[in-house]
């Protein structure tokens, strides 16, 4: 890439989105996609797609094209542009004929940078003849994954989308999904056409998200429970009907909690009004239909929870990406119980029957989500295709570990029963053989005469679902891609059974006889790097302007850039413009009112600014403590950060120690408990508690620097002076 483009593409983002540095693949995508290559992104929600094709957009000359397949987005995503000062349009069914002719004027005018359409819009034969007059610089094809009847989101008029690319010309396709397991990815290359696309597949891991499984037992309770404790916070509550949705809404609004419905069922208007309500912070909670929560498009979601149990991983994955979409918390909570997967697999009963097995495999996989007790992001990831080799620590099984057992003789009877049935079978079948059980199946393919048939008739049929999981999981065994539920042996599997190991697995939840179990909240109580009093008030200014202007308050600033603005005070144009997420564009727009509080705070408090201290030292170094202490707040691993920063693990803890010493506090504990034990923490505490002086030297040699490292004593010493001192 030449140095000037590079330079340009990042003084555009700068400019005009207001970040300071690309996110993952953002910038080998946008440059492939200026290149003219066909390229197919598959990240997770969250993770910044959007901007992959809108800044190639404004840097070319002509329009992209954006097909997309939910009119609710795409009002969400051109409001966004236009905050951002950008000619951008949609083409659907919901704008008047007046309406129409102005975008498709603007458009052939060459001022529209990016013009979303809907499917089912471009198919039209006049729009399509617009089109072929307009100068198209490339295609998006936004949610692709809707091409594929494997999916969980199929969408037939997605699967013409070739063909009328081809009507239009020779354009470069861009196809962007965030859930897309190994089979999906091959069907959406084969029916666009683009085996030869460049592959951006970044990893699907969303830190910041805590996922956690409950039984379905008591589950009002537990519901208000858990809001309760988010109060005041925005989440989602997702409901399979209609009718619960209603219900659900109800009851916490008797409860108090500021809560509305959503769903396809409601009017049009009352549902635009919920979700505008919920989008401009007038509604906390929206309950809705796992249909309608793609226009759902808010950063700043702090909690997802499915009430009833959802119907594929791929939907679940998506929704409670939904939450902490600023990279700030989000927690993800999903009632379970089998009775809903039964109840779902009679939805699909009149189905054809390739449509209901393909259902049955998505609900099987839910089932085995659910009743893991493996490192639920492992699981995840997993399915996806990504192999992900640790436990995360942020999720329920990983905080509250089951009992485990040594797994070598029943793995390597269900490998046998793999490859003695030929690798051409699915789960259950497998179960089956090597449970000994009498159904036709078996005898019909005489797998009753198999020397592994009925050698595991000790355990039950759920123990064996479960082994034969976890070899999956394990990578013992892997999916067919061709063939859909047939399971094959692996490489690893093949080593196994030639020189078996020991091996270790985890006894499954068992939900069926799970009493109530009080659940032992472990969480850590946050520490905020910010100023909450001034965080609040620019919140409240924030919505106030988005009430006047119409918008969504996200849309005038996001959370993480109004965090900043309260750790760093910015009283000037300037000092704002540095601000992550605020281009001088929003300065112009929208800066002055978040000014003139900040100011105002600042003189009432007696604050000492950034902007103050920037004069005598560095804007960098300031840069670098922001950030630091919003990746702790984050809980990134010390190492990552350091790395990000070019810091050795010396110079990070430094620039923590400052930190720490000019009065902020910071919880390293997610840290700290990786590295030592309550034991050894408490030594140090104590001795530090008790010492004349924090001197790192004299500690070290009263409590021997055998059993400590210089590096354990100044992260106890932080510990020590964060909760003590600050
Ligand atoms: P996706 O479409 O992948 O779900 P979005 O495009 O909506 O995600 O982006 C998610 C969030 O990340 C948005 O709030 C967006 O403003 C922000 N974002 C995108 N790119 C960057 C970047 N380079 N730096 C900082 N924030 C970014
Ligand atoms: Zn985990």
């Amino acid at each position: 890439m030449l140095v000037d483009q590079k330079e340009i593409l990042k003084d555009k983002l700068k400019e005009i989105f207001g970040y300071d540095q690309f996110r993952g693949n953002q910038e080998a995508i946008i440059q492939n996609i200026l290149d003219k290559k066909n390229t197919f992104v598959i990240m997770p929600t969250g993770a910044g797609k959007s901007l992959c094709y809108q800044l190639p957009a404004l840097v070319q000359e002509g329009t992209a094209i954006v097909i997309s397949p939910l009119i609710a987005l795409m009002k969400n995503q051109v409001d966004q542009l236009n905050a951002f000062g950008i000619n951008a349009h949609f083409l659907n069914s919901t704008l008047t004929k007046t309406e129409i002719n102005r975008v498709k004027k603007e458009t052939l005018d060459k001022k529209t940078k990016l013009l979303y359409v809907a499917p089912e819009s471009l198919t039209k034969e006049d729009n399509l003849e617009f089109l072929s007059k307009v100068k198209i610089s490339f295609v998006a094809i936004d949610e692709a994954h809707c091409i594929s009847e494997w999916g969980h989101d199929f969408r037939p008029e997605y699967r013409r989308i070739r063909q009328i690319i081809n009507q239009l010309g020779d354009l470069p396709v861009i196809a962007l999904t965030a859930t897309a397991t190994p089979k999906v990815q091959q069907d959406i290359q084969r029916n666009l056409q683009m085996e030869d696309a460049d592959l951006f597949k970044s990893s699907f891991n969303r830190k910041n998200l805590y996922y956690e499984v409950r039984p379905k037992k008591d589950i009002k309770k537990q519901l208000i429970r858990f809001v309760n404790q988010h109060k005041g916070k925005s989440g989602i509550v997702y409901c399979l009907s209609r009718k619960k949705v209603e219900e659900i809404a109800e009851l916490l609004k008797v409860n108090g909690f500021r809560a509305a419905p959503y769903h396809a069922g409601l009017d049009g208007a009352v549902r635009m009004q919920n979700q505008d309500a919920f989008l401009n912070e007038d509604c906390d909670i929206i309950v809705a239909t796992i249909a309608f929560g793609m226009g759902i498009d808010k950063p700043d979601v702090r909690f997802v929870v499915h009430y009833d149990t959802p119907k594929s991983l791929e939907g679940y994955y998506q929704e409670t990406g939904r939450g902490g979409r600023d990279g700030l918390e989000g927690n993800c909570l999903m009632f379970y119980s089998y009775n809903d997967i039964l109840k779902l697999e009679k939805f699909s009963k009149d189905k054809p029957v390739t449509e209901r097995d393909n259902t049955k495999l998505l609900l099987q996989e839910i089932s085995s989500y659910a009743e893991t007790s493996v490192c639920r992001r492992r699981q995840l990831l997993h399915y996806f295709g990504e192999s992900f080799d640790t436990d995360c620590g942020f999720c329920d099984n990983c905080k509250n570990p089951r009992e485990q057992y040594n797994a070598d003789t029943y793995l390597l009877k269900a490998l046998q029963a793999v490859k003695q049935t030929e690798e051409r079978f699915g789960l259950n079948h497998l179960v089956d053989v090597i449970r000994g059980s009498e159904n036709q199946y078996i005898l019909s393919y005489d797998h009753n005469k198999l020397p592994v048939y009925g050698t595991g008739n000790d355990e039950t049929h759920e123990f064996w679902k479960s082994v034969v999981r976890q070899a999956l999981l394990y990578e013992f065994i892997e999916k067919d891609i061709e063939n859909i539920g047939i399971l094959k042996l692996s490489r690893k599997g093949r080593d196994f059974m030639d020189a078996p190991y020991s091996v270790i697995f985890t006894k499954d939840h068992d939900y069926s006889t799970t009493e109530e179990e009080e659940e032992i909240e472990k969480e850590a109580p946050v520490v905020k790097a910010h100023d909450e009093v001034l965080f609040n008030i620019l919140k409240n200014l924030r919505k106030q302007i988005a009430k006047q202007k119409s918008l969504p308050p996200y849309v005038i600033f996001q959370d993480p850039s109004l965090e900043e603005m309260a750790t760093v005070f910015p009283t000037t144009q300037d000092a704002l413009s540095h601000v992550n997420g605020v281009g001088m564009g929003k300065v112009v727009k929208f800066g002055k009112p978040f000014i003139e509080a900040i100011r105002k705070y600042v003189e009432e408090n007696d604050i000492d600014t950034v902007s103050d201290v920037v004069v005598k030292s560095s804007v960098n170094r300031s840069k670098t403590k922001i950030f630091i202490i919003q990746q702790i707040d984050r809980k990134i691993d010390l190492e990552e950060i350091a790395q990000a920063q070019n810091l050795s693990m010396d110079e990070l803890l430094s620039e923590i120690e400052h930190i720490c010493y000019s009065g902020t506090r910071l919880n390293l504990d997610y840290y700290i408990d990786g590295m030592m034990d309550e034991d050894r923490q408490d030594e140090v505490f104590d001795y530090f508690m008790s010492a004349e002086s924090d001197n790192i030297r004299t500690a070290l040699d009263e409590l021997g620097d055998e059993d400590y490292s210089e590096e354990d004593l100044r992260l106890m010493r932080i510990k020590f002076l964060s909760e003590y001192a600050n």
